[in-house]
């Protein structure tokens, strides 16, 4: 940690903060310039963190010299995590990940046949809602553990993974059994009880940004998942809340080539919560893919105008098979397969 003092700190004042640092067992190191003085703390780190250092008289500022999220952090590990899911390699450099399907699990016949129909078009994983975070408590809110169920017929039919959203640390249990990916929505990013739970989970997660997160603060709540033991995390751009109004959110691509260069987790973007419109999910695709995502995940639906949710926003099937094929051009562009 560094502390710069303000240029009319007092010796009293730089004194005080030494005795301090000395007192809570760690070692001042001062370093008296012409115009301040810079107090380097010794230590360990996660220590010096917790004192109110920025509380002195005195201080002007407080920088930490290592990041907050460690684990998390590329330098930890120096390399990029690969998560296999099923066989299906998430974060491997040279392939792009296809996660498709509806919001919703609605039916057997409906998830059964969006499946097969994401699968002949190039996805390689299966999403969809059972548990949803309506922003109404009056729409659906998902079939619960029956639509997991359905999710697993659709896997057994299609030979997909499945991924889904976990909501309440009480389904936690349910939801690792049937699914192979446990989502964490974008309203349940800091919701940091559930964030240790699935860090106690075996299975992958896919952390979804939320709708007013920093990076920074994705960064932390992803480490609230790896610090509890579960390694296998992915990180989620779906789209922040801007003053835009045309667009559901606003999707800040930027996210992919910062998590990128602040963490070794595999990015997956959703273009389909940001966009919010289907006409412009297959643009902000292309270009995510172009940014260097490891995965895409978008909402196909065979019958939006009967979706139980998020039908605005469900590409139709021949229109996905499109976009697959334009993804898979860009991403040959950058030396990436589909
Ligand atoms: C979803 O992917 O089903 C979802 C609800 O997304 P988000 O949490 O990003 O709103
Ligand atoms: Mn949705």
């Amino acid at each position: 940690m560094i502390i710069i003092c303000k240029p009319e700190a007092t010796d009293e004042q730089i004194g005080h903060i030494e005795d301090a640092i000395r007192t809570w067992g760690l070692k001042p190191h001062t370093s008296r310039g012409v115009e301040r003085t810079i107090i380097g703390v010794i230590g360990p780190e996660d220590l010096i963190r917790e004192k109110p250092l920025a509380a002195f008289p005195g201080v002007a500022s407080v920088t930490p010299v290592m990041k907050p999220y460690k684990l998390t952090s590329y330098d930890f590990t120096h390399k990029r995590t690969v998560i296999d899911v099923g066989g299906v390699k998430i974060g491997d450099q040279k392939k792009v990940v296809l996660i498709s399907g509806p919001c919703s699990v609605e039916s057997r016949e409906q998830i059964l046949e969006i499946a097969k129909i994401v699968k002949k078009a190039g996805a390689t994983v299966l999403r969809g809602g059972a548990f949803k975070p309506r922003t109404s408590p009056y729409t659906f809110q998902g079939l619960g553990i029956e639509g997991l169920k359905l999710l697993a017929e659709a896997r057994a039919a299609t030979g997909l993974p499945v991924i889904t959203e976990l909501m309440d640390t009480k389904d936690v249990e349910v939801v690792e059994q049937y699914a192979d990916i446990i989502q964490i929505g974008a309203r349940n990013m800091q919701n940091f009880s559930l964030l240790k739970e699935v860090g106690r989970c075996k299975k992958p997660a896919m952390l979804k940004r939320g709708m007013a997160a920093t990076i920074k603060d994705v960064l932390l709540s992803a480490e609230y998942i790896l610090s509890e033991g579960n390694m296998n995390v992915m990180l989620c751009e779906r789209g922040i809340r801007t003053f835009e109004t045309y667009t559901r959110n606003t999707l800040d691509l930027s996210a992919v080539p910062a998590f990128k260069k602040e963490s070794h987790l595999p990015v997956i973007v959703d273009p389909t919560h940001g966009a919010g419109h289907r006409e412009l999910i297959p643009t902000m695709a292309l270009a995510a893919v172009a940014a260097g995502a490891d995965g895409i995940m978008v909402e196909v639906h065979n019958d939006p105008e009967a979706a139980l949710s998020d039908g605005e926003q469900a590409m139709l099937p021949d229109k996905f098979e499109a976009l697959v094929a334009q993804m898979r051009a860009v991403a040959a562009a950058i030396g990436k397969t589909i």
